[in-house]
């Protein structure tokens, strides 16, 4: 099966065989104008794999001149640093609030290896921190020229404090990282990916609202692929964001502790995914894309951060 798949004039949808699974990370390749664009090149594990579908595309992996980061999480831009050091021309894009994570990556690391331990290597690969002079920071109402696109940068936290989405009106299509939670493909299912620390309900709802009314044509989502139904997938993520956050709430509410939570959130919404897959595999698939202990410990550091007086 190839991981390279071509999605329109001068833009290719790459899948990264992560843990052996295709089609749950994805990175985006534009190319035009003599330059060459990555939108989140996905984790470090993952570099080799990268640089052969873009091989695979047709190109020499010399030759890309923008790393583009919608987030600077692991799985979306793990390899950002090791991709400078390995491409001459690449230079970084990422949002100011995300970027000291990209310039220094000694935090992420040890935070990292205390979830992960003895798989840190397996999932993360290397880490390498992004020389200052090889990251541009950028910002909202930013526009890119970029591989012959006309790249609008549209500021869309909630997921991450420092997440932003790249909009191309011409073609309408649209980068959406994680705004978008995860929706895997062939499978009517929207999962809420809410991983500490910057989890905010509010503002991923403004932005929402805010991609909705730019109207695009196509999202290109990191986990995983195009999506088109656009309202309805919102509508629909956003039901879900709230639910799940309501009910650990009350189980919160109740005196339960994160593993009884992380339990109870299974039981409780693991048969809707089940129906919706027909595939008892999905439940895997998605656990990779976005996990419940991490969900879980993403909205109660979220309620009792932001919202103590409902505890
Ligand atoms: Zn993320």
């Amino acid at each position: 099966m190839s991981n390279v798949t071509r999605i329109g004039p001068g833009a290719w949808q790459i899948s990264h065989p992560f843990l052996g699974e295709n089609e749950v990370i994805g990175s985006y390749l534009l190319a035009g104008q003599n330059e060459l664009a990555i939108i989140d090149p996905g984790p470090g594990s993952m570099v080799e794999s990268l640089l052969e579908s873009i091989r695979e595309a047709g190109f020499d992996p010399q030759e890309v001149t923008h790393i583009l980061a919608t987030h600077v999480h692991l799985d979306h831009a793990g390899s950002a640093g090791t991709l400078v050091r390995l491409l001459p021309r690449a230079q970084v894009y990422a949002h100011e609030k995300g970027a000291p994570h990209l310039l220094d990556t000694t935090k992420v690391v040890s935070s990292a290896s205390r979830i992960y331990g003895e798989r840190m290597k397996l999932l993360w690969g290397e880490i390498e921190s992004t020389p200052q002079e090889r990251l541009t920071i950028i910002e909202g109402g930013d526009i890119l020229n970029v591989a012959g696109r006309r790249l609008e940068v549209h500021y869309t936290p909630g997921h991450a404090v420092h997440h932003v989405i790249f909009f191309d009106v011409h073609s309408g299509e649209l980068f959406a990282g994680d705004v978008a939670g995860v929706r895997l493909q062939d499978v009517d299912y929207v999962r809420p990916p809410t991983p500490p620390p910057d989890l905010d309900l509010e503002a991923w709802s403004d932005s929402i609202s805010l991609v909705k009314s730019l109207r695009p044509d196509v999202l290109y989502i990191g986990h995983f692929g195009a999506m088109r139904n656009i309202p309805e997938h919102f509508d629909r993520l956003r039901e879900k964001l709230y639910s799940w956050g309501e009910f650990v709430l009350g189980a919160m509410r109740d005196g339960k502790d994160e593993a009884e939570i992380i339990s109870m959130l299974i039981e409780q919404t693991k048969p809707e995914l089940l129906r919706a897959a027909r595939d008892p595999h999905a439940m895997e698939r998605y656990e990779i894309a976005t996990n419940y202990p991490m969900t879980v410990q993403g909205y109660m550091r979220y309620w009792r951060k932001k919202h103590p007086e409902r505890l």
